[in-house]
């Protein structure tokens, strides 16, 4: 293994995602829109890979959890009843000098304003409540309100009968979703760390009370298996325990898995709280429905426990982003030492997974360049890439992480062979195009 950078900054991954289109400001023409971003061409392949990784481990591979897609907008009692309407807020405070507000729980109010750096302007926190309203139907009154939900996991509680009885599934058992949740988070930034809009992967694992611990303990591992399998550095990973005080209102204990971001220090991706019966409950109260489970084993009827792991999607990512970024000394096309870039992710998780590239713009090789693309498109994310020299062009495919560079060159014409290119070893390897995906596959 080549070493990790020590240090990338996050502008180094802010100017690479603009450049190469990963991800950008939203609304750009406009002078943007704060904290919003748009994941572009090779953005959206890797946030669908890491979704897709995610589901694969927890929906696919399991046979005790099974997926939901819920409504984001949901009965205004959903909220009522889960306690959002009523805690879900933020401490906000104010510098009275700069008028910059900020969540207080996030600044050092002894140290003075981070903006303007005066002394004891703060105002008296206030509790700023983090859920977006918007109204149903043509007219805008109280009667009409729906929220865009904070988090996926109320789908689960108020689906959790009509899941459970038609999967048959019993407990311990889980439902995951995965989709976008809105927070009118009072300080966004950090890139696309803290965001007002984004995706969430969320599972609600259903025990029998008693076993809870045990199940907590069951998913902070799981979780953090996950991110050290595809690739996470496990010295800028751990596990956090919350303190009491800083416990949501539903949670009896939660471990938050962090990331030692650039600048930014250790910071949640993800978070697993033991949710005890407090959804289900509430909601059986709110709705006068019973929300229960009868164990046929026992004959007991009980509201289970919750354990959840819940995730970002763009915060991991970010941080995939990151982990992979390299810069190492290697030998050009002319054998001279320079510089290059490499995003070492997984291969699971690379945007494009085969670059095929012709030597050269030459008439012969164009259109045998095309062939091969098009034989290892059905199976394999590609792209054909066709200006600019070879070497421009390997670098090019090794700044967003391609594992592999397929090239066609003049003895291609004649031997039916093409060269493949390892991103990591930067080995070459001839290959007949006859094997050409049987040879990939193997390696993916
Ligand atoms: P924080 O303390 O950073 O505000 P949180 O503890 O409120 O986060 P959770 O409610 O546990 O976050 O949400 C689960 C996951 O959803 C987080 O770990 C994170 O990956 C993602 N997430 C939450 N809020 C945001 C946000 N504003 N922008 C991007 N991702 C977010």
């Amino acid at each position: 293994m080549m070493p990790r950078m020590a240090d990338v900054s996050m502008e180094t991954i802010v100017n690479l995602c603009k450049r190469r289109g990963i991800v950008f400001q939203s609304s750009e023409i406009y002078g943007g829109l704060r904290s919003a971003w748009d994941w572009g061409p090779l953005g959206v392949e890797l946030k669908r890979n890491v979704k897709a990784e995610w589901w694969r481990a927890m929906v696919q591979m399991r046979d005790d959890v099974v997926g939901l897609e819920s409504s984001i907008l949901m009965s205004p009692r959903v909220w009522e009843a889960s306690g959002h309407v009523e805690t879900f807020t933020d401490p906000l405070v104010e510098c009275t000098n700069c008028n910059h507000r900020f969540r207080a729980d996030h600044v050092d109010l002894a140290k003075g304003c981070p903006d303007c750096g005066t002394k004891d302007a703060w105002t008296e926190p206030r509790q700023f409540h983090l859920m977006f309203k918007t109204h149903i139907g043509p007219v805008e009154d109280s009667s009409n309100i729906v929220y865009l939900r904070p988090e996926t996991a109320q789908g689960m509680f108020v689906d959790f009968m009509t899941v459970q009885q038609a999967s048959r599934k019993r407990i311990p058992f889980g439902i995951a979703q995965q989709g976008k949740s809105f927070r009118n988070e009072i300080t966004p930034g950090n890139f696309v760390f803290r965001t007002r809009e984004f995706e969430q992967m969320e599972m609600e694992f259903f025990v029998k009370p008693g076993t809870d611990d045990d199940w907590l303990d069951y998913w902070t591992k799981e979780r953090m298996r996950w991110y050290a399998d595809l690739g996470i550095d496990e010295t800028k990973l751990r596990l956090r325990q919350h303190d009491p005080d800083e416990l949501s209102h539903y949670a009896k204990n939660t471990y938050d898995v962090e990331y030692e971001f650039p600048g930014m220090g250790w910071s949640e991706l993800e978070g697993i709280a033991n949710r005890t019966d407090y959804d289900l409950k509430a909601h059986a109260k709110h709705s006068g429905q019973e929300l229960s489970y009868f164990d046929p084993d026992t004959e007991e009827r009980y509201v289970p426990y919750v354990i959840e792991p819940a995730a970002g999607v763009e915060r991991p990512t970010l941080a995939f982003l990151i982990d992979a970024y390299a810069e190492e000394e290697a030998m050009s096309a002319q054998g001279k030492m320079e510089k290059r870039t490499v995003l070492k992710l997984d291969k699971r998780l690379a945007p494009i997974k085969v670059a095929v590239l012709p030597l050269s713009k030459h008439a012969d090789l164009v259109p045998v360049a095309e062939k091969v693309a098009a034989e290892v498109r059905p199976h394999f994310a590609t792209d054909i890439d066709i200006t600019q020299a070879i070497g421009r062009r390997y670098r090019r495919q090794d700044e967003v992480g391609t594992p592999y560079c397929v090239t066609v060159d003049f003895d291609t014409l004649n031997d039916e062979q093409v060269t493949v290119r390892d991103r990591d070893t930067m080995e070459q390897e001839r290959i007949p195009i006859n094997g050409l995906v049987e040879y990939l596959r193997k390696r993916f």
